[in-house]
This record gives structure tokens, C-alpha cells and sequence, in this order.
């Protein structure tokens, strides 16, 4: 890519030669418009208020986060850190070609006018004002998030975050959605530019990240109307209980606000799910769910998702069968069967767990595990001191009735198989014996021509 991208900040114009270009430049990005990708979406910007103040007050609920709906205006109030600062979201109403100066002139003074109104019968006075903007947004999403949907070739400029989706900052999920963004678009580069895979696989970044902006655009639109709109009486169940909508759809949608109820759909990347029952608590396309389990080596409580770093390898953690045949038989059969997965590390020269860390997880108490009786593949010698990695192998936690087979819904009989992407989502839930769609599923991520493409066959 040779590009060329005027600063803005002083009107300079810079020229990027690069393999690869990620804007993520923000709402107004300049790359965006470099590569012809435009914002759709609403037409006319909404005005927010926001700062931060040191205030005196006698609102009860000041140290609550709470929303305000009156029919005078919506503030949506945040207790910062400190147990003094407050933000508060004053919604200045939509923006139009008759009040955009006045709105755009407001300070501190104005916000906290509006906000006393809001309030009202209580009152805000405002001993100091640590920050304060006006900001003006809309719900828009870019038409693709490359330079290459529609133009039958391949991605080589990306956007990220702000700059192909904008919404109000009241879901507070725009940085959230924004990282993630570029976590999925930067495995899939990490893996391109050392050969790991082929360039087609950048083509899956806007096919995921796109569906799960517009989910974002659609949770803001409702939540936004929602904040604003004045909260009508509503009359009490027969519990005695006023209902609350507000709280009722924010309790819903906890996890999608957690950031974790993202799902890709079935793709090259993402299995179709048709071994789902042998591991019904790692949904396939959603992100792998940590649960606690005991580490055999040293006996030690840990979070088995927290194991894993974000290093751009592929896992695999392989749940044992009852009686241990089939963990055994796979341990066995990825270590040395020519069409394992790893077969391409080993030929290089590498280690085992260069490209795909094997974990495995034993249903029996880690106290009764003899640690040189684990197959090979969980201690393997690895680095350039030929090192033994005790940390493959972990047993269920029995103690505390916390055991990851019953939280996560994994066969005991059976075991199962979860393959998860860099990015920490399952790809898919297979038997222990699926060795063919063991290879298959490795073959379409790693199909270099050196890959295990060719050394399956
Ligand atoms: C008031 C407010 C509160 C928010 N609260 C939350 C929250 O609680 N949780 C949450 O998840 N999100 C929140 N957000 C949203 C969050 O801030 C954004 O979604 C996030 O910052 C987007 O990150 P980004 O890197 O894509 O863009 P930005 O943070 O906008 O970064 C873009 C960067 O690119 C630089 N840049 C732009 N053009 C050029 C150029 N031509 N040359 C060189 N550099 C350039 C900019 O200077 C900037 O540093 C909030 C937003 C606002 C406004």
C-alpha cells in the first residue's frame, strides 16, 4: 500500500508504503475517507454534556450510578473513583442547523444549569470542574471495514473502533468494542505476516467485526432511547414491586455490556457446532468461558482461561473421557501422527506448542495424577534450554465443588475437545477421536503451502 494521508493538525501530508495499513483514527478518520468508505446511519448528531465535577448536593443517590429521566431531561449519573468525583451525561438534545452554535458554546456553567433542572427538587452546586466537553454523536457504522469488500481482491487498509462505528457513550462500550476490533484483526495480521496463514484469511475481520458494530449500534439505539425518554409510573406487580424498565434492560443485557456475549457466526473459522452437546457451556463463536481447576504440577487453584496469554496461538484443551482411553489415544495421536496439526512445527524444527498449545483436563482429583505417567504432549521440553512445561496438565477442582466438567456442561463419558482461536473464541467443540476434522480444521487456518496442508497428504 502506498498511501497518502493529509494530517489534519497542521495540514501535512504524509506517505505510508506498508504491506498493511490499520486506521484507527478515531470518528473522523482520515483513512476511512482515504479508502472510499463512508458512515451511514442517522443524518443529525445527538448533544451529550459530560463532565466531571466536584459537587455539593443533597441527590440522594449520588454515589449510586443512576439514571435520571424526568420529562425536563435525562443526566445519566456516573460515581467516579475517589468517593468525591461525579460524571455526569446531561443530554443537550439533538443537534440542528438552529442551535449547533449555541450548543457548541456551552460550558461548565450551562451543563450544570441544565443538569439542576433536571434535578430538581434536589440541587448540584458545583465546587470545582475537573473536565468538561460537549460532545455531538450519532449512530453510524462504515459499509466495510477494508479497502477490499466488493472489489474482489484482498484487504490491504483496515479501520478499527471509532473509525467505522460511532454511537453514544452511554453503554460506555466504544473503547470495549473498539479493543476487541483490533485484537481480531491483529492475530489474523500477526498470523499472515509470518507465514502462518494465508492473506484470505483478512477477509474474516470485516465479516466479524461488521455484525457485531451493527449489534452495538442496535443495543445503543434502544439504550439511548431508553435514557432519555421521561420513566412513566408504572403500577406494581403483585409482588408490590414497581417494575423498572431501565433496570430491567440493563440486568438483561449484563453480559453483552461485560463484552462477552459477542458470537460469530459459522465461518471458515468457526465450526458449525454439531458436537455442541459434548461441551454445552462453550458455546462455538463465543468466547471460551474460564472456570477454576486445579494445576496437577503444583497443585495450585487457577483460572483455566487465565493460563492462556494473548500470544497469537491456537488451543486446544482436550476435557478427558472417564476412563482416559480417548484422552490418551489423542495425546498420541497429535504427538506423532503425521497428520496432526502440529506435525508442521515439528518439521520445522520448532516446538511442540509453537502454533497450537495443548492443554488437557482430567476429571480425577489432581492428587491422584502420577505426574510422569501424562502423556508426553502435556510436559513438553521446550525453549532454548529444552525445558520440561509443567503447566499443560490440570485436573477438576473436587474440593470446592467448583468442578469445570459440571460448570461447563463437558460429557464426562465421552470428554470433548475445544478449539479455541488466538482471540480466545471457541472454534469449535469436537469428540476426542475427530482426528480428520482435527486436520481439516487446522488445514484452513494454516494453508501455507508449507503448512500441514501438504504434510497431511
Ligand atoms: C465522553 C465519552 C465517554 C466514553 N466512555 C466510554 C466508556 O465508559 N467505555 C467505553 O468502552 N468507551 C467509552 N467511550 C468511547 C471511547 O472513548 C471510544 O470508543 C474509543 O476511544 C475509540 O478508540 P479509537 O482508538 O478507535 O479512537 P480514538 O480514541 O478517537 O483515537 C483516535 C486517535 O487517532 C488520532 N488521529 C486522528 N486522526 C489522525 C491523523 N490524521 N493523524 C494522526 N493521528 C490521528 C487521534 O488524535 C486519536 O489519538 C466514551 C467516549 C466519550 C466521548
Amino acid at each position: 500500500v502506498v498511501a497518502t494521508f493529509n494530517r489534519g493538525s497542521d495540514d501535512t501530508n504524509v506517505t505510508v508504503r506498508a504491506r498493511y495499513v490499520v486506521g484507527c483514527d478515531g470518528a473522523r478518520s482520515r483513512v476511512r475517507t482515504a479508502i472510499g468508505r463512508r458512515l451511514s446511519g442517522d443524518s443529525a448528531n445527538h448533544a451529550w454534556g459530560v463532565m466531571d465535577v466536584l459537587a455539593r448536593t443533597d441527590f440522594p443517590d449520588v454515589r449510586l450510578k443512576t439514571s435520571i429521566q424526568t420529562e425536563r431531561g435525562s443526566i445519566l449519573l456516573i460515581p467516579r473513583e475517589g468517593g468525591y468525583l461525579v460524571r455526569l451525561y446531561v443530554d443537550l438534545g439533538p443537534v440542528t442547523s438552529g442551535n449547533r452554535e449555541e450548543i457548541r458554546a456551552m460550558g461548565a456553567q450551562e451543563i450544570v444549569h441544565i443538569a439542576n433542572k433536571v434535578l430538581h427538587p434536589y440541587t448540584l452546586e458545583m465546587r470545582e470542574t475537573i473536565w468538561c466537553s460537549v460532545y455531538e454523536v450519532a449512530q453510524r457504522i462504515a459499509d466495510a471495514f477494508d479497502d477490499a469488500v466488493d472489489r474482489a481482491r484482498q484487504p490491504h487498509v483496515f479501520i478499527a473502533g471509532d473509525a467505522c462505528h460511532t454511537h453514544s457513550a452511554k453503554a460506555g462500550q466504544g473503547m470495549n468494542v473498539s479493543m476487541q476490533d483490533a485484537f481480531n484483526l491483529g492475530w489474523k495480521l500477526a498470523a499472515v505476516l509470518e507465514s502462518r496463514s494465508d492473506p484470505q484469511l483478512l477477509t474474516s475481520y470485516d465479516a466479524e467485526r461488521r455484525p457485531i458494530a451493527q449489534e452495538l449500534i442496535d443495543f445503543d439505539r434502544d439504550w439511548s432511547a431508553m435514557l432519555s425518554a421521561p420513566s412513566l409510573p408504572s403500577s406494581p406487580s403483585a409482588e408490590g414491586v414497581v417494575p423498572d424498565p431501565v433496570s430491567e434492560y440493563f440486568v438483561r443485557n449484563g453480559r453483552y455490556t461485560a463484552g462477552v456475549a459477542a458470537r460469530y457466526t459459522s465461518s471458515p473459522l468457526t465450526g458449525s457446532g454439531v458436537h455442541q452437546h459434548l461441551a454445552a457451556g462453550y458455546p462455538v463463536g463465543m468466547r471460551f468461558h474460564s472456570a477454576p481447576v486445579i494445576r496437577i504440577a503444583d497443585s495450585k487453584r487457577v483460572e483455566l482461561g487465565h493460563a492462556a496469554t494473548a500470544d497469537g496461538r491456537w488451543r486446544l484443551y482436550a476435557f478427558a473421557d472417564e476412563s482416559e482411553r480417548r484422552f490418551r489415544d489423542l495425546a498420541e495421536w497429535i504427538l506423532s501422527a503425521p497428520a496432526s496439526p502440529i506435525a508442521m512445527d515439528r518439521a520445522r524444527g520448532r516446538d511442540l506448542d509453537a502454533s497450537i498449545d495443548v492443554r488437557g483436563i482430567l476429571q480425577r482429583p489432581a492428587h491422584d495424577v502420577v505426574l510422569a505417567d501424562l502423556p508426553g504432549l502435556l510436559l513438553p521440553v521446550v525453549g532454548v534450554l529444552g525445558l520440561v512445561d509443567y503447566e499443560k496438565a490440570f485436573a477438576a477442582d473436587q474440593q470446592t465443588g467448583a468442578d469445570i466438567f459440571d460448570l461447563r456442561g463437558v460429557d464426562r463419558e465421552q470428554g470433548s475437545l475445544i478449539l479455541v482461536r488466538p482471540d480466545q473464541y471457541v472454534a469449535d467443540v469436537l469428540p476426542l477421536d475427530a482426528f480428520p476434522q482435527l486436520t481439516e480444521c487446522f488445514q484452513v487456518h494454516f494453508r501455507m503451502a508449507e503448512g500441514i496442508g501438504r504434510l497431511a497428504t
